[in-house]
């Protein structure tokens, strides 16, 4: 009998969990998740938790009580050290837990002491977590009680710019609605080297898109941005341009601001030894697999792969649902081989999909594979989208307390782009 834990129940490890679960047979294997926390949070709503127009009840659901009915085991606690020489985790609780096979999917761990005054216990918000965002409804309720500048945006060294596209039209539209849209200047400040850039290269034409939708919407925006340091009601910002030659030095006031930081790995994982690249994010072979621990894989924000290209000011390369859901697949499939004996073979797809809500619009798209050149890219724009993420919402969650093993992401959004099957290869 073989025992698989799978580390982090986020978007990858809980639907990973249920994937490996149904696969391997119930009487000879055992499968157990882990999570620093009780509930499962859905991280893409999050934007919407920033200004009010979601809560916590609707984006979370208790963990245990569904994967109990599968079949897997659940411990909330947070795993503090991975000796993977002796294939067992420590604990916060002071228990140990031994494993044959360890699936790590921590996502990031959020590095805002990179940038002086940035993050929530300085002076600007997140919606990367669910507490973060609900801090950021408190700062926005109070922007709406006394408005001012906003900045929203993406950090040097971030690599998830569609967060920061969505927060910033959802709060446009959400002071529209409030009717004090004419007493905020807004401006988008970004390391990607050009609107749309979105750390792919472009999708289509993300860049004249999103240019035109800011400029519809009347905001401004600072691309090759390296923020130097934030103050209270000040973001000091140097500007690049493509020659990595500093062209420009802003003091921008604002009364709120929200900016996605540099992701890195969360610190149990960065710190075993031979596992990581420096940033702290696992490296894995084309199986998901660790060189270096072939007991060990990995999927998700956690993993390494490479920025697509060199940017004047540092960017990262998106991990998306949809990538995250076809390492999981890859490696279910590689526990199923390996648990006979033999070699793993099946890869993860490297191709993102996404759907990005702008408020009361949206937009989709589609870079296969996400690095260019590409043999697809489709970047389109409408209501339909905006509807289309909200319904995933509710068909992720609803397919998170059944405890389903199906792709979810590849299911549904295929269906909602009007994209019947998609292949790899
Ligand atoms: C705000 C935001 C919105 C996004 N929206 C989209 C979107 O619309 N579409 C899309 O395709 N992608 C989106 N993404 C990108 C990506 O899909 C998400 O970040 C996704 O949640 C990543 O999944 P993951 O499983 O790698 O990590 P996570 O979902 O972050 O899960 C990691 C889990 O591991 C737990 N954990 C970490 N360390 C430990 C430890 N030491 N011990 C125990 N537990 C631990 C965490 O608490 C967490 O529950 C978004 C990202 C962000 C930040």
């Amino acid at each position: 009998m073989a025992h698989i834990v799978v580390l982090g129940a986020g978007t990858g490890g809980m639907a990973g969990a249920y994937e490996i679960r149904e696969a391997l047979s119930k009487k000879e294997h055992q499968v157990t998740l882990i999570n620093e926390r009780e509930e499962f949070q859905f991280v893409p709503s999050n934007p919407w938790v920033g200004v009010g127009w979601r809560d916590e009840k609707e984006t979370t659901i208790p963990i245990k009580k569904y994967v109990n009915r599968k079949g897997i085991d659940f411990i909330a606690a947070r795993v503090d050290e991975i000796k993977a020489a002796d294939n067992k985790l420590l604990l916060n609780t002071g228990d140990t837990v031994d494993y044959d096979y360890l699936v790590i999917a921590t996502g990031p761990d959020l590095a805002f002491d990179q940038i002086p005054g940035a993050g929530p216990e300085g002076f600007t918000q997140s919606v990367c977590t669910l507490s973060h965002a609900k801090t950021c409804y408190e700062d926005f309720k109070a922007l709406i009680e006394e408005p001012g500048p906003v900045i929203v945006g993406a950090f040097q060294g971030s690599s998830c710019f569609g967060p920061a596209y969505e927060y910033t039209f959802i709060v446009e539209k959400a002071l529209r609605d409030k009717k004090i849209r004419d007493k905020v200047p807004m401006t988008y400040v970004t390391s990607e080297p050009y609107i749309g850039h979105l750390g792919l290269g472009g999708v289509g034409d993300s860049k004249g898109m999103l240019e035109s939708d800011l400029r519809n919407h009347s905001i401004k925006w600072i691309c090759n941005a390296c923020v130097s340091k934030v103050e209270d009601g000040t973001m000091y910002v140097d500007e690049f341009n493509g020659n990595k030659e500093l062209i420009k030095q802003h003091e921008l006031p604002f009364k709120h601001s929200m900016l996605i930081p540099p992701f890195r790995g969360v610190p149990a994982v960065a710190n075993v030894e031979g596992l990581c690249n420096p940033k702290g994010f696992v490296i894995v072979d084309d199986f998901q697999r660790s060189p270096a621990f072939n007991n060990i894989y990995a999927a998700g924000v956690c993993i390494a792969i490479p920025p697509v290209e060199d940017t004047p000011v540092p960017t990262g390369t998106p991990k998306t649902g949809y990538m995250i859901e076809s390492m999981m697949t890859a490696i279910t499939e590689n526990l199923v081989h390996v648990l006979k004996g033999e070699q793993p073979t099946k890869k993860g797809s490297w191709n993102a999909i996404c759907l990005a809500d702008m408020g009361d619009t949206g937009a989709a798209f589609v870079a296969i594979p996400q690095i260019p050149p590409r043999n697809v890219t489709w970047f389109k724009k409408g209501k339909w989208v905006h509807y289309a993420k909200i319904a995933f919402e509710k068909y992720f969650m609803r397919k998170m307390k059944k405890g389903t093993s199906e792709p979810i992401y590849e299911k549904y959004t295929l269906k909602a782009l009007g994209i019947e099957r998609l292949k790899d290869d």
